[in-house]
């Protein structure tokens, strides 16, 4: 059977020129710690990947952090700006307990902001536009004296929509206060540059780049005051205890020396496939809303609700002939609530069950958005004759 994988946003295959630098670096195993030359070969490997991972993003190497995936970032982003214990910061110091973000953030954003709220920190869960999008004049009218960090996502990892992140940078910078923004999905897709968009810290992950799962890393303006989040020894700069992973490291690092180089190229063939995708999704079914932005939005992401039907059933009849894609974020798959996403643009319920993600990647051809469209139509008319809801069987 034809295997079409449409689901890039959930992660992404082993880019091959990765996979070869981790073949021939499997018998790289010394500690990066150690001081003998099997450690230093290591350190070595560690620090050139580094480098690249910080050209990608227009930062210092040191200004880079590895961790272990995208949610350990935004989790030692919010848990480490407002640790409240006087071993890392003085009683002086201590944080103000306020935090902005929105309502369409990630869950690995959310859930760590929402123990806080629970231990008494007061949090603005900034609303969002029909389309997505964060106001920064919403923003901006949060801020309090009380107001230690802002957390906003590049890009959703939904329906794509691409946030005005520099601008509420700025006005992070202008009111004092830290800017994090979750840029998992849009690194190796947009031109991030840390220099220009002012933030202080930003996310990133390997698997949503062609690299493995099990290495990431953030980004940290020089300055900034974070206390680390899994405590151990001196690794990344205190910042973050253990072993180093030398092979995801290696990994990411080619991983972001490749999305430099290719970028600009797989952005152009790919927003051409989504647009070939959403154009003939438009031609040939009816009753459908197309999500998200309609020009700020990642040309990897398509989000499209078909009325009358359930996502879930959508995506089973897809996998039998092949074609894989998602309903709403992979992460809050299998659980029966409606995307908090599809809810904040204002998609009623049964809107939001009926959503379907299609996340394109560097893989992707014509022929499996010939494939896709030559599918999809099929599947839809027949979910909808059966549904009670659909016009027509009524
Ligand atoms: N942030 C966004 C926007 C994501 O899409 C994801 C993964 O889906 C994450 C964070 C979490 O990344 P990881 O899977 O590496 O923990």
């Amino acid at each position: 059977m034809r295997r079409t994988y449409l689901d890039n946003n959930a992660t992404t295959p082993l880019h091959p020129e990765v996979m070869q630098v981790l073949k021939d670096s499997l018998g790289l195993f010394g500690n990066a710690s150690s001081q003998h030359f099997f450690g230093q070969e290591a350190r070595k490997a560690v620090e050139d990947a580094r480098q690249k991972v910080a050209t990608l993003i227009n930062a210092k190497p040191g200004e880079i952090i590895f961790t272990s995936c995208g949610s350990e970032s935004n989790n030692l982003v919010i848990k480490g700006v407002t640790c409240q214990d006087v071993y890392c910061k003085s009683e002086q110091s201590l944080p103000g307990k306020h935090i902005i973000t929105s309502q369409i953030e990630h869950p690995s954003v959310m859930n760590p902001i929402k123990s806080l709220e629970r231990q008494g920190f007061k949090v603005t869960w900034l609303p969002v536009d029909k389309y997505g999008m964060v106001d920064p004049e919403l923003v901006e009218k949060a801020i309090t004296k009380q107001t230690v960090l802002i957390s906003i996502m590049t890009a959703n990892n939904e329906i794509g929509t691409i946030e005005p992140v520099a601008e509420i940078a700025r006005i992070a910078r202008k009111h004092g206060v830290y800017f994090h923004t979750d840029a998992v999905q849009a690194v190796g897709k947009l031109n991030i540059d840390v220099q220009e968009m002012e933030v202080d810290f930003l996310s990133l992950s390997g698997h949503k780049l062609y690299a493995p799962k099990g290495v990431a890393a953030l980004y940290i303006r020089p300055g900034v005051n974070v206390c680390p989040v899994l405590q151990g020894g001196h690794q990344e700069r205190g910042l973050r205890g253990g072993t180093e992973n030398t092979l995801g490291i290696i990994a990411l690092g080619k991983a972001c020396e490749i999305a430099a180089r290719d970028r600009e190229e797989n952005v152009r063939k790919i927003w051409k496939l989504r647009e070939k995708l959403r154009k003939g999704i438009l031609e040939k079914i009816p009753e459908v809303i197309v999500n998200g932005h309609p020009e700020k939005v990642l040309p990897t992401t398509l989000s499209i609700t078909f009325k009358y039907i359930e996502g879930e059933s959508i995506l089973l009849r897809l996998s039998s002939k092949g074609i894989a894609v998602s309903t709403g974020s992979a992460c809050s798959s299998g659980t029966l609530e409606p995307s908090h996403v599809l809810l904040a643009i204002g998609l009623p319920h049964e809107l939001a069950h009926g959503t379907i993600r299609f996340s394109l990647g560097i893989e992707n051809t014509e022929e499996d958005i010939d494939y896709t469209l030559e599918i999809l139509p099929g599947v839809i008319q027949e979910l909808r004759q059966m549904s009670p809801l659909w016009p027509g069987n009524k």
